[in-house]
């Protein structure tokens, strides 16, 4: 059996564990190279890291936990100096996929060969605009350069933009744009950070007028679009089911989900620290788990969570939505499905191959 083939069974296996988490966001550095004006990252960095070795003994424990899936983000992930080792050793054990600026992705390419997804984010189609939302010139620049490296290396590159109101009105087209050329894309959703708990894990989402979407009827018509595109595109990678809770959101003002934060999914920082979520108190330490899992604690922590409506991140609504062992399979089986590109690589290039997928 090629090892990809055991990951997939090991994937599908642990999707199908009841009570376990499916899904990790791991911030494995708070450093950033860009100044993007909807976020606090860059500007609260911290030097500090977790060593080589505790992140890979973490992703281990993550593995016992019942981890499938783990995205590997920041900060920029790959300015860490053994990116290669940690994406390496992730691939082998999750569906694993790096964020990246656009920025470091082309440097570190060997690092990226046996990642399920490389995301990256671009904004606008309109440099000067995309340039103006992550406060670097050049950004999109670089980014597009890369997208189109990593898609001629085989790399499997989605585009990731953040819908806000400043590109609500051009998501459809950037969608077209990228999709043409056979790049798949997934949405990020500006959100900011509503409580400002000082002991919040850390901060992301930072407040500003010009990024709050207000117009709820275009947002929510953007979701029927998609929804639409969705039917003969397959590189929409969005769910229906997220867009018809995204609408729902902005139309009704109705969450058609409880919070799985903790349940679902976690978060870990570049301490080791975890959380439900970033904004909420961290609540152990990556090491104390899986004994602390089924803790009163945490069991008193889930049931919070559930009743809290106090974002409204993309990422952690897809969680929690598709957060049954059966919804669990379903993602991860999708997920190998929408990766066909990859499968398609390895059809062609790697079909005997040992590689992980
Ligand atoms: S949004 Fe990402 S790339 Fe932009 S400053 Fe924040 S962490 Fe860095
Ligand atoms: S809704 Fe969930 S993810 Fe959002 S802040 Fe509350 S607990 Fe965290």
């Amino acid at each position: 059996m090629t090892s990809s083939i055991k990951k997939a069974a090991a994937v599908a296996a642990r999707s199908l564990l009841p009570r376990k988490p499916h899904h990790a966001q791991w911030m494995i550095t708070r450093r950033c190279n860009y100044r993007c004006l909807g976020c606090n990252v860059w500007k609260e960095q911290d030097q500090r890291e977790l060593p080589t070795e505790d992140v890979k003994r973490g992703l281990d424990i993550l593995k016992d936990l019942g981890i499938a899936e783990i995205v590997l983000s920041g900060g920029d992930p790959l300015l860490r100096e053994d990116a290669e080792e940690i994406i390496e050793h992730a691939s082998k054990l999750f569906i694993t996929t790096v964020y990246d600026n656009g920025s470091m992705a082309a440097k570190k390419i060997e690092a990226l060969r046996n990642v399920d997804f490389v995301a990256i984010s671009i904004d606008s189609l309109d440099p000067e605009k995309n340039d103006y939302m992550k406060g670097v010139p050049g950004a999109w620049e670089t980014a597009v350069e890369t997208v189109e490296t990593l898609h001629k290396e085989g790399i499997n590159v989605a585009v990731t933009p953040t819908i806000s109101k400043l590109n609500l009105h051009e998501i459809v087209d950037i969608t077209n744009h990228f999709s043409q050329k056979g790049i798949p894309l997934w949405y990020c959703l500006y959100s900011f950070d509503m409580i400002s708990d000082t002991n919040q894990l850390f901060r992301i989402g930072k407040m500003n007028d010009e990024f709050v979407i207000t117009d709820n009827q275009a947002m929510a018509k953007l979701c029927d679009t998609l929804i639409e595109m969705k039917k003969k595109d397959r590189n929409i990678l969005i769910t229906t089911k997220l867009l018809k809770a995204v609408k729902n959101l902005y139309l009704n003002d109705k969450r058609n989900w409880n919070c799985r934060a903790l349940d679902n999914f976690l978060v870990v920082d570049h301490l080791g620290r975890i959380a439900g979520c970033h904004i909420h108190k961290f609540a152990s330490s990556i090491f104390d788990l899986p004994k602390i899992w089924k803790s009163q604690e945490f069991n008193s922590l889930r049931k919070t969570y559930r009743e809290c409506k106090q974002c409204t991140y993309l990422c952690y609504i897809f969680y929690s939505l598709h957060g049954s062992p059966y919804g669990n399979l379903t993602l991860a089986r999708d997920q190998w499905k929408n990766a066909r590109f990859l499968l398609k690589k390895n059809n062609s290039k790697h079909l005997n191959s040992a590689k992980p997928q």
